[in-house]
């Protein structure tokens, strides 16, 4: 049976690179990382359905593209259905990823059923997590970076990071492994968002990252997103 997703975010000018987007939530993860704030998605308590396609057809005009979010997106069954009854709407897409479906995405890419893709590197190969049948997520991750490094879309790569997980040297050693991959673009750190409950009931931080180090270490220019010194900066 069509998977609905179950929320929309109706506008965000931040989610999608200089375009107004709606985020389709989808349920559903094989990950459980421990600063995911998103737990009732993952684990699929919300039941609640909405009517996308209403949604978009009154939208029309007024939104660029539309953000398949979750939970993770290339678990949902008829993902390329769901990808082309937007399309046929006249929408862009992008899709939030782990990277561990990499034969969905690369379905995605050969129907040109997406346009951008934000893709999450976990850890360093020598401490990736597995997924479910004990694959290590990091060879999956490396095909899906193989995969789109090839279609030429446009997309990024990003960690979310809080530094009782990763420490400065880890963060490094993830970007300079993307860049072997053939990563050349902006590698985004996403500093730990605490709204509340996360999988894993995270602590706040308590320290800061010395951004010097990883911006003189780091092959890659590095793009900040949400980082405490940064907040309130227009
Ligand atoms: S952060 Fe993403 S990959 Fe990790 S558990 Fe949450 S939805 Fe899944």
């Amino acid at each position: 049976m069509r998977r609905h997703p179950v929320d929309i975010t109706p506008l965000t000018f931040l989610d999608y690179p200089k375009k107004a987007a709606c985020i389709f939530w989808y349920t559903g993860c094989n990950l459980r990382c421990p600063y995911c704030y998103n737990p009732e998605l993952v684990l699929g308590r919300t039941k609640s359905q909405v009517d996308e396609l209403a949604f978009l057809k009154e939208r029309s005009g007024f939104l660029d593209a539309v953000v398949l979010s979750g939970g993770e997106i290339t678990l949902t069954p008829q993902l390329k259905d769901i990808c082309e009854d937007i399309k046929a709407l006249g929408y862009l897409i992008k899709i939030d990823t782990n990277g561990s479906n990499p034969h969905i995405v690369r379905e995605l890419v050969e129907n040109k059923l997406i346009d951008y893709v934000a893709m999450d590197n976990k850890m360093p190969s020598d401490r990736t997590w597995r997924l479910p049948g004990g694959t290590p997520l990091f060879e999956r991750f490396a095909e899906s970076l193989s995969i789109l490094k090839e279609s030429g879309l446009p997309f990024e790569v990003r960690t979310t990071v809080h530094p009782g997980l990763l420490e400065e040297s880890d963060i490094i050693r993830m970007i300079r492994e993307a860049n072997a991959l053939s990563y050349t673009g902006t590698y985004y750190l996403q500093y730990f968002f605490n709204a509340g409950t996360t999988l894993g009931n995270m602590a706040p931080p308590t320290r800061r990252y010395d951004r010097d180090m990883l911006n003189r270490h780091a092959p890659l220019p590095i793009g900040y997103r949400n980082f405490p010194e940064d907040r309130g900066k227009g």
